[in-house]
C-alpha cells in the first residue's frame, strides 16, 4: 500500500492547547453481569480501568464519576413502558412470557441479571456526561458506553438502552448542528443509524464485518444519504482499516467539519475476538480513534463489543494512553500481568491465547497491504449518494 495511507500509528491527537481528556467511569461495572456463559460475562471495563491505574494513568482530576440516568431521561429515546419493564424485571428477577416476547428481555441474548437496570442506566448517564465534556472541547472517554444496538422499545444484541443515542441527543440539544457518529465495532451500528435516520444533523459511518448479525448496514444502505456503511470481509486487517480511514472516513469527516464526533470503539474487530473474524491490532484501532478525535473540537469515545477479555482490556487501556499522549510501555507492570493472568474466557480456547496478551499493551505491528477488495470498496463508497449538507464533494476532499 502507498505510504501516504499509512497513519503514523499511535500518536496523540494533534492540536494546540486541547484540554486534557476525561475518563467517565463507575464502579457499577465491577459487579458481575449477564451471568452464565454469556459472551459479556467477562470483566472488561474494570480491567481496562485497573490497567490504566497500574500504569499511573488515571489522575483524579481526569476522572468523571458517571451519573445514573433517571426514568424521565431514559424516556427521551426509550418507550417509558419498556423502561419500566426493564426496571421491574430487575426488581423481580424474572420476566413474564409477555415481557420477554414484547421487549426481547430475559432471553439468552439479553438476560435479566441483578443490577441490569442500574448498569444500563449508568451507561446512559455516562454518555450524557461524556457529551457535556465534549461540548466543552474535550475528549471524553467512556468505555462502558457503546451499546449501539439498543432500540426505543426493546433490547437488542446485548444492549438494553442505547447510550450513544443519548450522547448525540445531548449534543443536539446544546445546539450542535453537525455531528458524526463513527462506529468501529465489528457489528453494524444499526440502533444509532436508525435513531437519527430522519435528522439531517447526524451522519453515521460504520465499519463492520459483512454477513454478521444484525445483517444490516450493507454497502448500498446509505441511510437515505446520511450514512456510510463499509461492510468488510473476514480477515480485515490493519492496512485495510488504514486505507478506509485515509480514503473514505477521514475525508467524509473533514468535509462534514462536525462540531462533535461520537466514536463507538468496540474491540470485537481485534484479532482473537471470538465473535468476529476481523483481524485488527489494537494499534490500528488506536490510530483510527486518534485521527477521528483530531477532526472535531470535542469528541466522545465509547467502547462497545469485545468478547476476548485480554484483547479488550489491553485495547481500551491503551486507547486512554493514546488519547492522553502517554508513552506506552513495552511490557506491562507485574500487577497488570497478574491481573491478566487471572482472567478466563470460555469462548477463547487455551491454544488460541497469545502469551503476549498477558505481558504487553500494544499488539505487534502488522505488515502487509490492504486487499484489492478493500481498495475497491473505498472507491465505491465515495460514489455513494449523500443528502443535503453531507452531499458535497467527498471525492474532492480526498484529492
Ligand atoms: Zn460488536
Amino acid at each position: 500500500m502507498d505510504s501516504k495511507h499509512r497513519m503514523t500509528g499511535i500518536e496523540a491527537p494533534p492540536g494546540p492547547a486541547r484540554r486534557p481528556p476525561v475518563f467517565v467511569g463507575h464502579d457499577v461495572y465491577r459487579r458481575a453481569a449477564y451471568g452464565g456463559n454469556h459472551p459479556l460475562a467477562i470483566p472488561r471495563v474494570e480491567t481496562a480501568v485497573d490497567l490504566c491505574r497500574d500504569l499511573g494513568w488515571v489522575d483524579p482530576d481526569a476522572w468523571v464519576e458517571s451519573p445514573v440516568a433517571d426514568a424521565e431521561t431514559l424516556g427521551r429515546f426509550h418507550d417509558p413502558a419498556y423502561v419500566e419493564a426493564l426496571r421491574r424485571a430487575d426488581e423481580c428477577g424474572e420476566v413474564t412470557p409477555e415481557t420477554q416476547r414484547r421487549y426481547n428481555l430475559g432471553t439468552l441474548e439479553n438476560p435479566v441479571f441483578p443490577g441490569v437496570f442500574r448498569r444500563a442506566s449508568t451507561s446512559v448517564g455516562g454518555s450524557i456526561a461524556a457529551a457535556e465534556q465534549a461540548l466543552a472541547g474535550r475528549i471524553a472517554y467512556h468505555p462502558a458506553g457503546g451499546t449501539h444496538h439498543g432500540r426505543p422499545d426493546r433490547a437488542s444484541g446485548f444492549c438494553y438502552f442505547n447510550d450513544p443515542v443519548f450522547a448525540i441527543l445531548t449534543a443536539l440539544d446544546a445546539g450542535v448542528g453537525r455531528l458524526v457518529h463513527a462506529d468501529l465495532d465489528a457489528h453494524h451500528g444499526d440502533g444509532v443509524q436508525d435513531a437519527f435516520a430522519a435528522d439531517p444533523r447526524v451522519y453515521t459511518i460504520s465499519i463492520h464485518e459483512r454477513e454478521r448479525w444484525p445483517h444490516t448496514g450493507v454497502p448500498d444502505d446509505t441511510g437515505g444519504g446520511q450514512s456510510c456503511n463499509l461492510s468488510v470481509a473476514p480477515g480485515f486487517a490493519d492496512a485495510d482499516l488504514e486505507l478506509l480511514m485515509a480514503e473514505v472516513v477521514l475525508p467524509l469527516v473533514r468535509r462534514a467539519a462536525p462540531d462533535l464526533i461520537v466514536v463507538t470503539c468496540g474491540a470485537d474487530g481485534l484479532a482473537g475476538d471470538p465473535l468476529s473474524r476481523m483481524a485488527l491490532t489494537n494499534r490500528a484501532l488506536w490510530a483510527a480513534v486518534a485521527a477521528l478525535t483530531a477532526a472535531a473540537p470535542g469528541s466522545v469515545v465509547l467502547g462497545g463489543g469485545g468478547y476476548n477479555p485480554w484483547t479488550v482490556a489491553r485495547c481500551w487501556a491503551g486507547l486512554w494512553g493514546v488519547l492522553n499522549g502517554f508513552a506506552l510501555p513495552d511490557r506491562l507492570p507485574p500487577a497488570s500481568v497478574r491481573r491478566l493472568e487471572r482472567l478466563d474466557c470460555d469462548l477463547v480456547d487455551e491454544e488460541d491465547r497469545d502469551p503476549r496478551w498477558l505481558t504487553t499493551l500494544a499488539d505487534e505491528p502488522q505488515d502487509g497491504p490492504a486487499t484489492p477488495e478493500t481498495a475497491a470498496m473505498a472507491r465505491r463508497a465515495l460514489d455513494m449518494p449523500r443528502r443535503g449538507r453531507w452531499s458535497a464533494g467527498a471525492r474532492r476532499a480526498a484529492a
